[in-house]
């Protein structure tokens, strides 16, 4: 053999001994049967609550809600034809259990009538994890977006004045819409500096808005966000009373299911 030769005869040894080893290697080896993920049925349409949710407000009453203000003291929105309508006047409600992290699905609805604009037309707010009075936690925005101009890192679909929702999918005022959250609690070390921050992805309308955004610390209305003495478990998700002059909005269909 020359050595042209013998190259050649050394790149085919190698080519048949690779494709041996790959022979060899089953598929059997590369499919995985345990653990066997839970068997859930899926709601009727994706708004309606899987098997294994929490459901927090099913149309009927607010057992599993308080006021924020006076926690143990029963939430008292006004609940009518399976719907629950803000009341001003006794401020945010909020979850009597605590959760870490979640999924969430949450129904709104702005009057068809709302009046008022930029922050006071329809201001609410899902705050993702409550931490104490008034609005302590961190705040998923709700505001009729439909049309009105506002702060963009403070319209409907942004976690207040931290993310600005990729898009506005924002549906008139009348309509209801939807939010669903993937929400992955905060770590904190011992000392009581963040260790993980919390995570949010957010769709609107089904609509993706956020997009497993790490949040700065606990939503600030005034001054930078930070996680200093914010250390916190598991905590209640709370809805907001805007103190704004326009129409109370609604809700529906509210539920959660623990990760
Ligand atoms: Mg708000």
């Amino acid at each position: 053999m020359n050595k042209k030769q013998t190259l050649f005869l050394a790149v085919i040894l190698a080519a048949s001994s690779i494709a041996n080893a790959q022979n060899k290697a089953k598929h059997e080896d590369t499919e995985i049967y345990e653990p066997v993920p839970n068997v859930v049925t899926p709601g009727k349409t994706n708004s309606d609550a899987p098997s294994d949710a929490v459901v927090l407000f099913d149309g009927k009453n607010l057992d599993q809600w308080t006021l924020t203000d006076q926690r143990g003291t029963a939430a008292n929105w006004l609940v009518a034809d399976g719907i629950l309508t803000v009341n001003k006047r006794s401020g945010n409600i909020e979850t009597t259990k605590a959760f870490g992290s979640y999924q969430l699905h949450v129904e709104w609805r702005i009057p068809a009538n709302i009046t008022g604009s930029d922050q006071a037309r329809g201001n609410s707010g899902v705050f993702l994890a409550s931490l104490g009075k008034g609005d302590a936690g961190y705040e998923l925005q709700i505001l009729d977006s439909y049309k009105n101009k506002t702060y963009v890192n403070g319209q409907a679909g942004s976690i207040y004045k931290q993310f600005i929702p990729l898009v506005n999918a924002s549906k008139p005022p009348g309509e209801w819409q939807t939010y669903d959250i993937i929400w992955t609690a905060p770590t904190f070390n011992e000392d009581g500096t963040v260790k993980t921050p919390a995570k949010a992805t957010v769709f609107h309308n089904g609509v993706l808005v956020q997009n497993n955004v790490s949040l700065l610390g606990p939503t600030q209305f005034i001054g930078q966000p930070s996680y200093n003495n914010a250390k916190h478990g598991p905590a209640p998700i709370k809805l907001q009373a805007h103190g704004d002059k326009s129409e109370p909005l609604s809700y529906r269909n509210i539920w959660v299911r623990e990760l």
